[in-house]
């Protein structure tokens, strides 16, 4: 299918994105466009106006910063996966971004990107979580930190307000141990169930409506996971407990 009609805006500051966000309704950021593209496509998505930030001179740096990585609304996840700082400094981002999708999608995909997207499966929403990073939003109004237990609000969902968009996302650097472990039906397809480890914290991905943290002992206490042709609840929480016990294992 073709997208709906649209009206397309291409800024090329970030002061002047921020005023079209506040001045624009129902208007969506467009970064890698490589869940939003197919959303429009597939009519799920209706907005009327699309704010490409792929012009935006400046906003692709990956960084040091407090001991941890920053990476900026254009960093690609692709770049993420080929810094030699990440590896340095958070292999467990380095580790997790390889498990997004296939190369050419992490070529154009953006980190803030899928923290902002939310989806439930995602890989690296559970990393910030289990790290305990934040994002910072950007707005007319100004700047403003969101933790990362504060992000994530439900399926597709976040704390950000329409007129907000995430100019960088900060991880801090990864504690030893830590291990990333997903099951899905193919390589590159979104996980069944995952599970991230940074030291003694656990965060699970695709077992609710957004990541959440859990405990060791009892790692699926509390989670009511969705059902679907792919992987029955009880499959998932089955999943959940094995890869738990892996990550502390290893
Ligand atoms: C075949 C396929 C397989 C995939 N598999 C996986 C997978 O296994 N794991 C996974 O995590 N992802 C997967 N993805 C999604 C991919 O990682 C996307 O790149 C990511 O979810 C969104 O990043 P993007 O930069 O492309 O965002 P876009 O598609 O441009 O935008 C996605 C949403 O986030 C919003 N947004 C984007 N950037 C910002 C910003 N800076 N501030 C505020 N809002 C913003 C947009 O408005 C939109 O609502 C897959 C995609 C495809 C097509």
């Amino acid at each position: 299918m073709k997208p709906p009609p649209f009206e397309y805006h291409a800024p090329t500051t970030l002061d002047e994105a921020c005023s079209l966000l506040a001045s624009l309704e129902e208007a969506k950021v467009l970064a890698g466009g490589q869940s939003l593209i197919p959303l429009l496509n597939f009519r799920l998505a209706r907005p009327r106006h699309l704010l490409d930030i792929n012009r935006v001179a400046g906003l692709d740096r990956i960084y040091e910063r407090d001991g941890g990585i920053a990476v900026e609304a254009l960093g690609r996840q692709a770049a993420v996966e080929d810094s030699d700082l990440v590896a340095r400094v958070c292999p467990l981002l380095g580790e997790a971004v390889r498990l997004v999708a296939h190369r050419v999608i992490r070529n154009r995909g953006t980190v803030c990107g899928s923290l902002a997207h939310a989806d439930p499966a995602s890989e690296l929403p559970a990393v910030l979580l289990a790290l305990g990073g934040h994002v910072i939003a950007q707005s007319a109004r100004g700047k403003r930190t969101i933790a990362a237990d504060q992000l994530f609000r439900g399926v597709f969902e976040t704390a950000l307000e329409t007129d907000e968009m995430v100019v960088e996302a900060w991880f801090p650097a990864s504690p030893q141990p830590f291990a990333i472990l997903e099951e899905s039906r193919r390589h590159g397809d979104f996980a069944l169930a995952g599970v991230v480890r940074a030291d003694t914290r656990l965060a699970l991905f695709g077992v609710g409506s957004t990541p959440v943290l859990a405990d060791r002992s009892d790692a699926t206490r509390g989670l009511q996971p969705s059902g679907d042709l792919e992987a029955t609840p009880d499959f998932r929480l089955h999943l959940v407990r094995v890869l738990t016990e892996k990550a502390f294992a290893a």
